[in-house]
């Protein structure tokens, strides 16, 4: 009986310390690259896109989803990322490189709360201002809307409007997590909404970007970086195409004008800005290729 008694006392204690074991390590405050087209990690699929996945203080939110539904799945399973546990998503912006994997996880996860910025691909209003040019002269079944036109249009959206929060303006969702918005107004994708988050850590903010469209500089002014320091920026950067000395001028700015501590550049900061962020910033840059996981303080 004593002996029994020992025994199931002995394997209850290895439950709790399994299972407390396994909250620590759940509770660990850490980021996951699940997609980007450079890797240390055979196994895992590269393609063009960003998602990761960033664990804090027991949260789990999912930015952005990467360029491919199949591609999202594969690299989510082989990281062992379970998808149906997550707090939030936060999609940056409307780009197919950072969506294309909603359609995974909506199906694995189809209650999942999905922040996205108030924009027309995710069922946001039409810009004021599209229809301003009226003709009164043409006849009624000519005119849109008979002539009267509702004062907001929405448009459609392949994603379910349930689950969508489309953001207007930076909002703090939960105590030091901010999702951040920012507008591009870049030639090419013309006003182009995009979101960010931000998290505060004892060490200072940790930033992370999906495709920086809106300039990292913006980005960095609207969280107030001069005042309340950068401890990690990662992301996508958008510096593919960026010439030389725009690349040397804008990488000494975040060093020495922002203070960026450490920079994890992914996605669309292309070759040359890892090359020029790695040789400015030293010790102080981190490599974030797919598969990486980044512990945060
Ligand atoms: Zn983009
Ligand atoms: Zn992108």
């Amino acid at each position: 009986m004593k002996i029994t008694f020992s025994l199931q006392a002995v394997t209850i204690g290895s439950f709790m310390f399994l299972w407390l074991t396994t909250c620590l390590a759940q509770a660990q405050n850490r980021v996951t690259i699940l997609v980007d087209a450079f890797s240390k990690v055979a196994t895992l699929k590269q393609d063009w896109g960003f998602a990761a996945l960033i664990e804090y203080q027991g949260k789990r939110i999912l930015f952005d989803t990467g360029n491919n539904s199949d591609t999202f799945a594969h690299n989510a399973k082989a990281l062992g990322v379970d998808l149906t546990r997550l707090d939030f998503v936060v999609i940056s912006h409307r780009h197919g490189d950072h969506t294309d994997g909603l359609r995974h996880l909506l199906k694995v996860n189809p209650g999942v709360k999905i922040y996205v910025p108030n924009d027309e691909y995710f069922g946001g209003p039409t810009p004021m201002g599209f229809f301003r040019r009226k003709e009164p002269s043409l006849p009624t079944h000519m005119r849109y809307f008979n002539g009267d036109v509702p004062l907001q249009v929405s448009h459609g959206s392949p994603w379910p409007q349930e689950n969508m929060s489309r953001i207007d303006s930076s909002t703090m969702v939960m105590p030091g997590i901010t999702i951040v918005r920012n507008i591009a107004q870049v030639r090419l994708f013309g006003e182009t909404p995009e979101l960010s988050l931000a998290i505060q850590t004892p060490r200072g903010q940790f930033l992370v970007v999906g495709c920086s469209h809106p300039g990292i500089e913006q980005i960095l002014g609207s969280i107030a970086a001069k005042q309340n320091s950068v401890y990690l920026l990662l992301g996508g950067l958008h510096l593919v195409q960026t010439p030389q000395p725009e690349l040397d001028r804008l990488v000494k700015a975040l060093r020495d004008e922002w203070n960026v501590a450490t920079i994890a550049p992914g996605h669309c900061t292309g070759e040359g800005g890892f090359l020029t962020l790695q040789q400015s910033f030293g010790a102080r840059y981190q490599y974030a290729g797919l598969g990486t996981r980044i512990d945060l303080p």
